[in-house]
């Protein structure tokens, strides 16, 4: 069976289903494959289009973005006060954005799970945990990165870490096969990298769902307190613009159009107003990249894009990654006009890098826009703004202890700074607007929790306001995890969905 492309069907869309899952990134691809295995009649619905992965890893960075990716990467969070503005990516395609991954996977650090019994979340441990994660490392590969596969630009990171005193580990990534092209964000040529839409959606598939690119939900349509399926638009009209109707009945709906989307979803449809917790909660994972200058040749794009990292600083709330760009964007960021700026972009084989993640507070919230995109801010709460100066001090410092010539901050308009300078500046009086400030994991806007009044789904992802209506994305994260939040989020969706397939909608 093949995705059927909305945009080639002419006309409306009406369907009956027993389950409907709205988005095939990682929260519902999981989802529709384990409940199409346990044998229901399943039918996913994705906004984005379909794009196979040898397609996608033959694009340049810019059609990616264009094809595959939510408002081509510039999604905005705005910084509320003394807070950065904020570039969210996401994944709009068959996959979402498991797509785009550097497959970074990460069990929920226990402290984290702790922080969930204390909301009264008493089942998640990691015994409790243990066989969805297992399931899921399985199912999506999950495996160590070889000390072999790190870049020269994690090594050298490595090697300022052990002068400054600690020390990198190294990552898990769902990767079958890699060879370190460097090029996750933007595909695998070696179809190496295990996202769902190479691992969990053909097996929905061959389960018998069928999965459809190129539909937009608009709402979920209920019967009394009970949800009976969705409505929306096929995006078949000129240039994917909607087109035909889009009408589902189904005994059962599951939301995992990810932490922006669900959330307008739900409120476009008048569901969830009891708590007012729809769209609150947001956490960013706010991230910073560092650059460094060395005399040698670093040449950062050959290994594997994401090898290492640190958790050393995570008392002060941050997460060191290791990470590269590809050079046809790398070349763009760099400072200096002209010839000036020619000369900087020559010099892209010497360049090092690595990025800092905060394990932010609760500080954003999800409103609908003017048109179909949110309207998002984020208030950065103090110790998170706090930890953002320590975080780049402790990053160019590691690269000075290695050896870097030059070090670059992501401060907008601001050149590179020699060691001596480096010392010297005064971090703390960077205006945070002035920040370079992405974020890959918007989380938490549907949370889980014990109670409707204080949370959205319960703890089996059933909204607490309407019958046989899950979510079952990064949207119902409690709180902040620190880490990456694929494998979390595909934990989560593994239990949520075996508690689904226990119980057949009537
Ligand atoms: C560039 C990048 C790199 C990343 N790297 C890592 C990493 O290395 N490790 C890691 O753990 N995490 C990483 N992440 C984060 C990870 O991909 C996400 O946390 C995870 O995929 C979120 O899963 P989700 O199900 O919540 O949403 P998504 O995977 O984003 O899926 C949501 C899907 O729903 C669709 N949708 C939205 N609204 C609608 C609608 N109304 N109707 C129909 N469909 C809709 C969207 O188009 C999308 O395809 C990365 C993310 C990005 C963008």
């Amino acid at each position: 069976m093949n995705v059927v492309h909305g945009r080639d069907h002419a006309g409306d869309l009406e369907v009956s289903t027993e389950v409907v899952v709205v988005g095939s990134g990682a929260g519902g691809a999981v989802v529709a494959a384990t409940l199409a295995e346990a044998g229901m009649d399943v039918i996913v619905l994705e906004e984005g289009g379909h794009v196979r992965p040898e397609e996608h890893a033959r694009m340049r960075p810019s059609e990616s973005l264009r094809h595959m990716w939510r408002d081509a990467g510039f999604t905005l969070a705005f910084g509320v006060g003394r807070s950065p503005m904020i570039n969210v990516m996401m994944g709009r395609c068959i996959g979402g954005s498991s797509a785009l991954t550097g497959g970074v996977c990460f069990r929920v650090p226990e402290y984290v799970l702790g922080d969930w019994r204390a909301l009264g979340l008493t089942d998640f441990t990691p015994e409790h945990l243990e066989p969805y994660y297992a399931e899921v490392e399985e199912n999506v590969h999950v495996e160590d990165v070889p000390l072999s596969a790190r870049s020269r630009s994690t090594q050298l990171f490595g090697e300022g870490a052990e002068k400054m005193g600690f020390s990198l580990e190294s990552m898990r990534r769902n990767t079958n096969g890699c060879v370190g092209w460097a090029t996750c964000n933007f595909g695998c040529p070696e179809r190496a990298k295990m996202s769902v839409d190479i691992s969990y959606i053909p097996r929905a598939m061959k389960a018998g769902a069928a999965v459809y690119s190129d539909c937009l939900v608009e709402r979920v349509t209920t019967n009394g307190r009970r949800a009976v399926g969705v409505s929306g638009r096929v995006l078949n009209g000129p240039n994917g613009a909607p087109g035909g109707r889009l009408t589902v009945r189904a005994k059962r709906v599951v939301l995992a159009c990810g932490a922006m989307f669900t959330p307008l979803v739900l409120k476009a449809s008048g569901i969830g107003k009891g708590s007012g917790q729809v769209g609150k909660n947001l956490t960013l994972h706010p991230a910073f990249r560092i650059m460094a200058r060395f005399e040698e040749r670093v040449a950062g794009w050959n290994g594997a894009l994401q090898s290492a990292y640190s958790s050393a600083f995570e008392p002060d709330g941050i997460q060191l990654n290791s990470v590269f760009v590809p050079p046809a964007i790398l070349a763009a960021t760099q400072p200096g006009i002209a010839d000036d700026h020619v000369r900087r972009a020559k010099t892209l084989e010497h360049l090092a890098i690595f990025g800092a993640n905060l394990h932010d507070e609760a500080g954003g919230v999800v409103r609908r826009g003017l048109g179909r995109e949110p309207f998002v801010t984020y208030r950065m709460a103090k110790k998170d703004a706090a930890a953002v100066p320590k975080a780049l001090r402790i990053a160019g410092e590691t690269f000075l202890a290695a050896g870097a010539k030059e070090v670059f901050l992501p401060v907008l308009g601001l050149e590179g700074f020699s060691p001596d300078e480096f010392r010297k500046i005064d971090l703390e009086k960077i205006s945070p607007k002035r920040l370079e400030c992405t974020s890959q994991h918007p989380l938490g806007t549907c949370r889980m929790g014990v109670d409707a009044s204080s949370s959205v789904v319960d703890d089996r992802g059933q909204t607490w306001d309407v019958e046989e209506l899950y979510v079952t994305d990064g949207s119902t994260v409690p709180t902040s995890l620190g880490v990456n939040p694929q494998l979390a989020i595909m934990t989560l969706a593994t239990r949520f969905a075996q508690r689904m397939a226990d119980r057949r909608p009537s």
